[in-house]
């Protein structure tokens, strides 16, 4: 069975096509700047083997439609192509970011199932919009392969109503649904369950702390397999520090810029978003331009890179106070499956939380799900490589099989 995954933002889409009798992925790529004069299509053929080709192209994309069609023609075209005609994709597993207390799990996406994306939309205005159009032009262009929405937010529809409320008048939450949904969900839950396997402990006994460290950042406590805490919130701008987002901030910080400084909604939102977080401290955001800079002695960049570390230890006490009990501390995604500096100095004198780091381990660099702590430690500290692709096409298929 193929299935093709589609990652779907406003301006572009990543897709990969996967041979899941093989978990084999045998097309990947990634369209850019759709809608303006200038677009890009990078198209992959049998990415991460020997075999590996990369074909790029320049050209508009005046839609989405347009993209895809360009993907289509390539997986069936007689030089590059890795299928011999589109009834070979069997269906496309799209993630969608929000789903709200609508939908709490993977779904067939039907009528109803678009509209609940739609009304969504208020919660997360840059990115259901986007996931919607994916599903639509997919369902116009392969309407024999059935879409199914993998949610960001599914894997934190178990967070009991204590770790997901805030602390503002009820009516909100009754009204508007202000609350805590979590993101990254399909990473963390990945990386939850490929740590069980790795250290061969039944997933659903499985506790762990899973730090999901890339562009965006946050972190999950999970008991049981369950996601029971987590960073983000309503937003995923909730949490750690991230390369351009603030994180946690004190609320009223808001109020002071809005009356003394006279800054308005969109300007709040940028400085927020785009301005904070590392590139706000020292001017980076790339977590290898940072070390490039302390090495240089830059001050700024060691306060940022300090300022992470700490903001990520105090998020592994809290959650280790909410467990219980931990198996595993989990890294993962860019920065966490890379950055063996970072994971030193977030694990740095945890042996009370009975988390430590082998240095030579820690060092060592591999693609694969391992262990970075001394085999006596009572805590295991993983570096699990996420797949969020491999996980919504896992998804799809488990979709389909159970007719959902
Ligand atoms: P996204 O959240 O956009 O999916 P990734 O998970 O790919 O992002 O993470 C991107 C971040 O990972 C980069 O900004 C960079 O800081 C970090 N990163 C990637 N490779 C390395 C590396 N070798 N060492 C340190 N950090 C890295």
């Amino acid at each position: 069975m193929n299935v093709l995954v589609i990652n779907c933002g406003s301006s572009s889409f990543k897709y990969q096509l996967i041979d899941m009798s093989r978990e084999a992925v045998l097309s990947s790529g990634l369209v850019e700047r759709i809608g303006e004069a200038h677009g890009s299509l990078s198209h992959k053929v049998a990415p991460g083997t020997d075999k590996e080709s990369v074909f790029r192209r320049e050209q508009p994309f005046p839609d989405h439609t347009a993209g895809l069609n360009a993907v289509m023609e390539l997986l069936v075209d007689p030089e590059r192509g890795v299928i011999s005609s589109l009834k070979d994709i069997n269906a496309v597993g799209h993630r969608v970011v929000m789903g709200g207390e609508d939908i709490r799990a993977s779904c067939l996406m039907g009528e109803k199932e678009k509209a609940a994306v739609s009304r969504l939309s208020a919660l997360a205005p840059l990115h259901n919009p986007a996931n919607l159009q994916g599903i639509e032009v997919a369902q116009s262009l392969l309407p024999h392969a059935p879409s199914v929405g993998v949610f960001d937010t599914e894997f934190h529809a178990s967070l009991p109503p204590k770790a997901f409320m805030y602390a503002l008048p009820y009516s909100l939450y009754e009204e508007q649904r202000i609350r805590r949904y979590g993101f990254h969900g399909t990473s963390h839950r990945f990386v939850a369950r490929s740590g069980a396997r790795l250290l061969d402990k039944d997933p659903d006994f499985f506790n762990a702390i899973t730090c999901h460290l890339g562009n965006g950042c946050s972190i999950t406590a999970v008991e049981n397999g369950a996601s029971v805490e987590t960073s983000m919130g309503l937003t995923p701008l909730e949490g750690v520090i991230m390369g351009t987002r603030c994180g946690n901030i004190d609320p009223a910080i808001l109020l002071f810029l809005g009356r003394n400084g006279n800054l308005d909604f969109p300007v709040l939102d940028s400085l927020l978003n785009k301005e904070s977080g590392l590139k706000g401290i020292c001017g980076l955001n790339d977590m290898r331009d940072i070390h490039a800079a302390r090495a240089r002695g830059e001050a700024r960049a060691q306060l940022a890179f300090d300022m992470f570390c700490h903001g990520i230890r105090k998020y592994i006490g809290a959650y280790c106070a909410i467990l219980g009990r931990l198996d595993a501390l989990i890294f993962t995604a860019g920065i966490g499956e890379n950055d063996d500096q970072v994971r030193a100095a977030v694990c740095a004198d945890l042996g009370i939380l009975g988390i430590a780091v082998d240095p030579a381990r820690n060092a060592m660099r591999s693609g694969r799900p391992r262990a970075i702590s001394p085999e006596t430690s009572p805590v295991a500290v993983l570096v699990v490589p996420t797949n969020e692709e491999l996980a919504i096409a896992q998804e799809t298929v488990a979709v389909l099989a159970a007719g959902r």
